[in-house]
């Protein structure tokens, strides 16, 4: 029997439809909801139960190894998307022989792995750190030669929230510092003494229509990030430098979808310059003041972009802050709830683990 092939994606999805995300996670329930807003099913697929279950249509509880559990998934959605960066590249590729994938396989093999990741953002004549690939201990003391102490030791891969990471220090011993990250395949990036971190949030849709919500900034709290606010304070040509960069690396990917792209606001000859961090080819925790305090929400353009819709209006609908709610926190709900203007978000998980993002809280100022 010839091997199926991707089947074309149909030019727009309409209402009744089903959307197959890959992962069950906070982002995928958020996804979920503004999708059955939208008229459409969503039919979740993860190897254990998460917070998207509980507002999914359908549900696969299989690993994403299983290619025959993938197929039958795939028989079931109109197309695939999914919450987190880390889907196997087999998996994306069992998905997208069976039915359209969004983003595509390309953009989530670019950002799943920081070194293909900065070699692209590099080619692409984006500024970024300074980086070196490091695939062992004797390649950590190279890469340490060239660029300097302090630097920041980074697996390739699966690292979030400053997890997979260590600061190579002035007196660091860099054996211990590869053994730190578990001697897995790393890239070591030049030290940023950044003042501030942004993001900028934005939407490519299927025929290359481009649009983008305001520059956030972000501060981060033992590498988690705490709150993230708009309007930000930087200057409105580092802003529109911040959404350029953004515009270039989605075209660049042929990218459909809502991408985060993180960046570091660093000082130079007294003005303010951006350095891209990381991408994250899906909704971003940073995006979601959105849902509050803009026109359309991050989680309803990716859906409106991988469906073919017209994007929605990014405008801001005034001052809004977004503040995550971690571990213990979220038994603050019942002062949340009595506080004026707070609309709360909460994400049904279980265990209050401390830094274990619970749910967030948005404050908006609507501008009159
Ligand atoms: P990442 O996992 O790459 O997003 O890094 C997590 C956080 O670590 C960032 O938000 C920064 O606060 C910090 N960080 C990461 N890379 C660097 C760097 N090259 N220089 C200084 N701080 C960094």
């Amino acid at each position: 029997m010839a091997a199926p092939t991707a089947k074309p994606a149909p030019d727009i999805l309409a209402p009744g439809a089903t959307i197959g995300i890959l992962g069950g996670g906070q982002l995928g329930r958020m996804l979920a909801l503004d999708a059955a807003r939208l008229g459409f099913k969503v039919h979740i697929y993860c190897p254990d139960t998460g917070p998207a279950f509980d507002v999914a249509a359908a549900h696969t509880i299989a690993p994403y190894e299983d290619e025959a559990a993938l197929a039958a998934f795939a028989g079931k959605v109109d197309l695939v998307t999914y919450e987190f960066e880390n889907v196997p590249a087999r998996t994306a590729e069992v998905i997208a022989r069976h039915r359209p994938l969004f983003p595509d396989a390309r953009a989530l093999a670019t950002t799943q792995d920081r070194l293909a990741e900065k070699t692209f953002l590099a080619a692409l004549g984006i500024p970024i750190a300074g980086f070196a690939e490091v695939g062992s201990a004797a390649g950590l003391e190279t890469a340490v030669a060239r660029l300097g102490r302090p630097s920041v030791l980074k697996t390739r891969r699966f690292g979030y929230d400053g997890k997979g990471q260590t600061l190579i220090r002035g007196d660091t011993e860099l054996a211990a510092a590869f053994d730190a990250i578990g001697r897995q395949p790393a890239v070591l990036e030049a030290f940023v003494p950044f003042e501030r971190e942004v993001s900028v949030v934005a939407a490519r849709g299927r025929s290359g229509e481009f649009a983008a919500f305001d520059v956030t900034e972000n501060r981060h709290e033992n590498h988690i990030l705490r709150t993230s606010s708009v309007p930000s304070s930087l200057p409105p040509a580092v802003q529109v430098e911040a959404l350029d960069m953004a515009k270039k690396i989605a075209d660049a990917l042929n990218y459909v979808g809502v991408i985060g792209v993180e960046m570091f606001v660093v000082r130079a000859d007294g003005a303010e310059r951006l350095l891209v961090n990381e991408l994250a080819p899906r909704v971003h925790n940073s995006g979601h003041w959105t849902q509050d305090g803009a026109e359309t929400s991050q989680f309803e353009q990716h859906i409106r972009a991988i469906a073919g819709w017209p994007l929605g209006s990014t405008e801001c609908l005034g001052e809004a802050e977004m503040t995550n709610l971690l571990g213990e926190e979220v038994n603050d709900w019942p002062a949340l709830a009595a506080e004026p203007g707070v609309r709360i978000h909460l994400y049904g998980k279980g265990s209050a683990r401390p830094g274990r993002k619970m749910g967030h809280v948005n404050r908006v100022a609507v501008k009159s």
